[in-house]
């Protein structure tokens, strides 16, 4: 018996699962995919939300402020990418500075600090490529931007390490209530708990309806981008919005920690929670979009495009807590943007119910740091030099385009929650996320998984399931 479990582990259960392995309890994460982040948070702009968008006194406006704060300390404490690069709301016409006004009044009454308009002649400043129909523009030098694999990647083994139980490849499929708290039937057999958190993304819903009378509706809201190579990455420094319209905050450019450019993303409501396809008139879209604030896109520089899904649930903010008819049945529902921005404040809020719920001590021994994998890109001459002499694998470069050695991927395998597929070694040491996409390192990661996992090349996939790889 559990204590508690959470399905699903996205940044929302792993920052759950981060803040309750400081505490004296069973606690597993129950996750359908063969690694942790395989869901929306592997497929958003990675913007730390300022905090002016949400209506002031929703669980939003609370969460984004407070989480947009804990970001950086926890970017230290877990050793993740995280930038405090600023936004800029762009506006085009004198008619939306209403809007603009607007927007600033609404963050002023949210808590965040520094917050001014700022005209064409700073903005050129700021800026030197905005288009030239930008008139003025809302800055916030509080925003920022994060790597939501390392985010994620970052909470779920800080977790491990702490003693949380990770079963990947195990999907939910049916709950039931029970005297002592909730059956739980996966397709690795049947788990028993007394608390559920309920923090399944797009699949919220479908989990929150099968123990609760009263209906949740996720929507799935496509976004679709493109991503630019580095030598875009510095055509914008700050992360550029334009005014939000009922569907979100609009497409907007950006760099992302990496030194990438990032333009996107359009919203669309689908029916489908599985729809990550990108299309030909989104990308369209997304390009004249992003045109309007920065001019030209060239599309040559594109690397890859893809699609994420906003779990948009009809009342428009998070759905956090326990369920009325349900007791010890929490939801995270409805996480949204700025859902990633919120992630470390999700943890502590719901650590804090759960606390209520089912009081424990705090462990003496918790482990509240953590070290990233060595990256041999950004460290300097001697210290390569170090590496190189302690394990010669250091000097093996796999991906050229991100300069990514053999032994990065071996401590991308070997470490707690290490990678099993070619994707959970992208996302760790960034090996195929450059120009070329894994052309040339793909085949090197298998021969690297099989060896150390001690696995036949056959076994080795792209993302687990039926992701094989052609071996002739
Ligand atoms: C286009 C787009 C742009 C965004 N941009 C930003 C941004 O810039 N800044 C920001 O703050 N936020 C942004 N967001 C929002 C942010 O990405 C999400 O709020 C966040 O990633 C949601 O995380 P989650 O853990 O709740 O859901 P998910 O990451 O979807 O995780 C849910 C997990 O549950 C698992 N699961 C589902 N069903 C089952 C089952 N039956 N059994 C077991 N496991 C199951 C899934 O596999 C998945 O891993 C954006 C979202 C989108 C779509």
């Amino acid at each position: 018996m559990y204590d508690v479990i959470i399905i699903g582990a996205g940044v929302s259960g792993c920052a759950v699962a981060r803040e309750l392995s400081a505490y004296k309890r069973k606690t597993a994460v129950l996750e359908r995919s063969s690694d942790v982040c395989e869901g929306t948070s592997k497929a958003n702009s990675g913007i730390v939300h300022a905090g002016y968008d949400a209506k002031p006194g929703t669980r939003k406006a609370a969460l984004n402020l407070r989480g947009n704060i804990l970001m950086e300390s926890l970017s230290k404490q877990l050793d993740f990418p995280f930038q405090r690069n600023g936004s800029l709301v762009l506006c085009f016409e004198e008619a939306g500075r209403g809007k603009l006004e607007e927007l600033l009044e609404r963050g002023k009454e949210n808590g965040v600090e520094g917050l001014r308009i700022v005209e064409r002649e700073e903005l050129a400043v700021l800026e030197p490529n905005l288009s030239d129909r930008v008139i003025a523009a809302l800055y916030a030098p509080t925003g920022g931007i994060v790597c939501p694999f390392g985010l994620t990647i970052a909470l779920a083994e800080n977790a491990s390490v702490n003693g949380v139980e990770f079963h990947l490849d195990t999907e939910v499929n049916k709950i039931v209530k029970i005297e002592e708290g909730y059956r739980l039937e996966t397709s690795k057999g049947v788990f028993r708990t007394k608390v559920v958190v309920n923090a399944a993304g797009v699949y919220a819903d479908v989990f929150h309806n099968m123990i609760s009378g009263h209906k949740l509706h996720i929507t799935p809201r496509k976004g679709e981008y493109c991503l630019f190579d580095k030598t875009m990455g510095g055509y914008v420094s700050h992360t550029v919005f334009q005014l939000p319209t009922k569907y979100g905050k609009g497409i907007l450019v950006s760099p992302t920690v990496h030194g990438n450019l990032l333009v996107g993303p359009t919203a669309e409501d689908i029916a489908d929670k599985e729809g990550v396809n990108t299309t030909a008139s989104g990308l369209e879209t997304v390009l004249e979009r992003g045109e309007m604030s920065v001019g030209h896109l060239p599309a040559g520089k594109i690397i890859t495009s893809f699609a994420g899904l906003r779990a948009h649930e009809e009342g428009n903010d998070f759905v956090i807590g326990e369920a009325e008819d349900a007791k010890g049945f929490i939801d995270v529902a409805g996480i949204e943007s700025p859902g990633l921005t919120c992630a470390p404040a999700i943890g502590e809020y719901v650590a804090g119910i759960i606390q209520d719920i089912l009081p424990a001590e705090r462990k003496e021994d918790f482990i509240g740091e953590r070290k990233g994998i060595f990256g041999m890109w950004e460290a300097g001459h001697e210290e390569r030099k170090k590496m190189i002499h302690e394990n010669p694998a250091y000097a093996n470069v796999i991906c050229r385009c991100e300069l990514v050695t053999e032994g990065e991927i071996m401590d991308a395998i070997h470490r707690p929650l290490g990678a099993t597929t070619v994707d959970g070694v992208k996302r760790r040491t960034r090996a195929g996320m450059g120009r070329c996409q894994s052309g040339f390192c793909a085949p090197k990661v298998v021969e690297i998984l099989a060896r150390e996992l001690g696995r036949d090349i056959g076994e080795i996939t792209k993302a687990g399931g039926n992701s094989g790889f052609l071996t002739r």
